[in-house]
C-alpha cells in the first residue's frame, strides 16, 4: 500500500463526514496552480501556451492560503507550470503543512537537486515528479534531451534527505506497455512510495494534437499496463481509479472533486476545460452547470477524459463511500489483476511509436535560466 494510514484516515474521515451531512459537491483535492510558467514546453501541455504577460504572473502566498481554506479540502495538488520556480514556494508549502493538508508538490525536478535543501521532510509533503516513462521515452515525450537524467538525481537526492517522494506520468498514443512495466522496475527500485499514471487529455491549445488517446484505447493500454503487475510496484492512488482505467469498472465525472484555483480564479468546471472563471469556491459550486460535463453530459469536450482529476474523486467517494466500494478497494490494493488475455496484448505490436525527438525551446525557459 502506498498511501500512508494517516492520509487515507484523514480522506476516509473527510469523505464519511461530508456524506453524513448530506453535501454533494464537495471537493477532495485542490488543483493549485501558482504560475504557469515552467522552464519545459511539452508537446502534450496545455498551461505553457498563455502569451508571456501571464505566465509572469504568479499566486501570493496569502492568496494560496485563502483559496485552500475557502474549499476546505484536505489535499492540495500544486502542478503548474513549473512550481519550483515560484519564489515564494517554500513558503507556500510550509504554510499548508501548518494547516495539516497533504500536498503533491507536482515538479519536473529540473531545479529539485539544487532546491531540495530549502524544504524540510514531513508526512504532509510528496514531491510527485513528472516523469512519462524510461530515459528515451521521457525526454521524446518532454521534448528536451537531458531531463530523465536531471529529474531522477533530484529523485534520488529527495529520497535520501527521507521525502515522500512518488513519479506522475502521463501516456499518449504510442506508449509501449512493456517499456512501462520496465518503468515501474526501475522507478521503485530508486525508493519511491509509489508511482501516479494518468491518460493525457486532448488539450485543444497542445502543440502536438496527434498523440492523444481515445476511451476505447485507454482501456486496452492501461489493460495491458496494470494486468499480472509485479508486488514491487505501488501505486499512489485509488485502485479503483486504477479499475476504471483498466476498463474494469465504470464512474461518471466528479469535476468539482479536483477544483482548480489560479491567478484568474476558479476555473469552470475543472482543471482541464476552461469555460469561464468564479470569483469564489461558492460561486464555482453554485453557478457551474455540472450537468453539462463528463462524458455521459454528451459534451464534445469530455468525450475522450478518463484523467485523474475528473474520475480519481469518483473512485475515492466509491471507495470510502460504502462498505462494497471499501472491500473493492481493499481487493484492488491487493490484487495483481491476472489476466491471460493482457499478456497477449503485451506481445502486439506498437501503434505509433515515436518519431524524431522535437526539442521545444520555452522563451520563459531562456528567460528563467539567462
Ligand atoms: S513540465 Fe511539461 S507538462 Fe508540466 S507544466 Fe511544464 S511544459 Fe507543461
Ligand atoms: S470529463 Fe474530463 S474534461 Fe470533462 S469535466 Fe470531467 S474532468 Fe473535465
Amino acid at each position: 500500500m502506498a498511501v500512508p494510514i494517516s492520509q487515507m484516515w484523514t480522506v476516509a474521515s473527510y469523505v464519511i463526514k461530508n456524506k453524513l451531512a448530506g453535501n454533494k459537491h464537495y471537493p477532495l483535492v485542490l488543483m493549485l496552480e501558482p504560475l504557469f510558467r515552467c522552464n519545459l514546453a511539452c508537446a502534450g501541455c496545455g498551461k505553457v501556451q498563455y502569451p508571456p504577460h501571464v505566465l509572469k504572473k504568479m499566486l501570493t502566498p496569502e492568496e494560496c492560503f485563502k483559496a485552500v481554506e475557502e474549499c476546505g479540502v484536505p489535499m492540495v495538488s500544486i502542478p503548474g507550470g513549473e512550481p519550483l520556480l515560484h519564489p515564494q514556494i517554500v513558503e507556500i508549502v510550509n504554510g499548508l503543512i501548518a494547516r495539516r493538508k497533504y500536498i503533491y508538490l507536482c515538479t519536473n525536478a529540473l531545479e529539485l537537486k539544487r532546491r531540495i535543501h530549502e524544504f524540510t521532510p514531513s508526512k504532509y509533503l510528496t514531491f510527485s515528479v513528472h516523469l512519462d516513462g524510461l530515459r528515451e521515452h521521457h525526454d521524446f515525450s518532454v521534448c528536451r534531451e537531458g531531463t530523465y537524467d536531471l529529474a531522477t538525481d533530484g529523485i534520488r537526492e529527495a529520497v535520501r534527505r527521507g521525502f515522500r517522494v512518488t513519479t506522475n506520468a502521463t501516456f499518449f498514443d504510442g506508449t509501449n506497455p512493456n517499456d512501462v512495466r520496465a518503468f515501474f522496475d526501475e522507478v521503485m527500485a530508486m525508493g519511491v512510495e509509489g508511482v501516479v499514471l494518468s491518460p493525457g487529455y486532448s488539450y485543444e491549445k497542445a502543440p502536438d494534437q496527434n498523440r492523444f488517446l481515445g476511451r476505447a484505447r485507454v482501456r486496452r493500454l492501461f489493460r495491458a499496463i496494470l494486468s499480472n503487475r509485479k508486488k514491487s510496484w505501488k501505486f499512489n492512488m485509488s485502485p479503483l481509479f486504477l479499475e476504471f482505467l483498466m476498463g474494469k469498472r465504470n464512474y461518471n465525472c466528479t469535476p468539482w472533486g479536483s477544483p482548480a484555483y489560479n491567478i484568474f480564479g476558479w476555473q469552470k468546471p475543472c482543471y482541464l476545460l476552461q469555460d469561464g472563471y468564479a470569483d469564489s469556491f461558492k460561486e464555482l459550486i453554485e453557478t457551474t452547470k455540472w450537468e453539462e460535463y463528463g462524458v455521459e453530459s454528451g459534451n464534445p469536450k469530455c468525450a475522450n477524459c478518463m484523467v485523474s482529476c475528473g474520475y480519481e474523486p469518483s473512485a475515492v467517494n466509491h471507495g470510502f463511500g460504502s462498505l462494497a466500494g471499501f472491500w473493492a478497494m481493499v481487493r484492488g490494493t491487493f490484487s495483481l489483476y491476472k489476466d491471460v488475455g493482457a499478456l497477449k496484448l503485451l506481445d502486439e505490436p506498437v501503434d505509433g511509436g515515436h518519431g524524431q525527438l522535437v526539442q521545444i525551446e520555452s522563451p520563459v525557459n531562456e528567460e528563467t535560466h539567462a
